[in-house]
């Protein structure tokens, strides 16, 4: 399925809560969902109750915006996630957690998932030493993820470090001044921060 190109902040007021796909705008009284908190359409505002099933489905919907996946690598990463030990909607979370866009947001070098995504398309970014621009890779602990030479310069990267906004978490560790950041640790539970019931997606997926 082709990925979605429409207004982003449709997506947000679907799922009735913020998902922070626009950088800054996110912060500000702007933002639709704050303003106009009902799914977008003409029945936006009638909808009815979601069925058992519809929760899921919005659960997984949630997840895949959130993090900007398809669906055909969403069922591959629970698939993934299910192969391993332990609890698989958490393994399914930290799989998305430990994506090299994801990384590069919450390191502080992008202002939100997509931006990030495009970031490392166009190859501003290095891991362990090599170039790397593919936004779906997934990173282990140890890998280093740092900003290439000649984007340093650039007057994008000075401001995205000079408005940090401190998107780092625990798992990483980050050195801002030298636009480079290591990870540390696996993502726990507790340190993924977006509002999902991932055993509702685990639930969906297993029928
Ligand atoms: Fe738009 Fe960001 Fe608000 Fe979502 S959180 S509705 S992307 S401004």
């Amino acid at each position: 399925m082709a990925r979605y190109t429409g207004p982003v902040c449709r997506l947000c007021r679907r799922e009735g809560q913020k998902l922070y796909l626009k950088g800054d705008k996110c912060y500000i009284d702007k933002c639709p969902v704050s303003k106009r908190n009902y799914a977008p359409g003409q029945h936006g505002q009638s909808r009815k109750k979601d069925t058992e099933y519809g929760l899921q489905l919005r659960e997984k919907q949630k997840v895949r915006r959130f993090y900007g996946i398809q669906e055909s690598q969403m069922r591959s990463y629970f698939t993934m996630a299910d192969r391993m030990q332990g609890i698989t909607g958490e393994n399914l979370l930290k799989i998305l957690e430990l994506r090299l866009d994801n990384v590069v947001y919450r390191m502080g070098f992008a202002s939100s998932r997509p931006e990030a995504r495009q970031l490392v398309k166009h190859g501003h970014f290095k891991v362990n030493g090599h170039k790397a621009d593919i936004p779906s890779y997934i990173l282990s602990v140890g890998d280093v993820i740092e900003v290439k030479d000649k984007s340093k310069n650039s007057p994008k990267f000075k401001e995205l470090v000079e408005n940090h906004k401190g998107n780092a978490v625990r798992w990483l560790e980050v050195e801002l001044e030298e636009y480079k950041g290591r990870i540390v640790a696996e993502p726990a539970r507790e340190d993924i921060d977006i509002p999902i019931e991932e055993h509702m997606i685990v639930e969906l997926y297993s029928k």
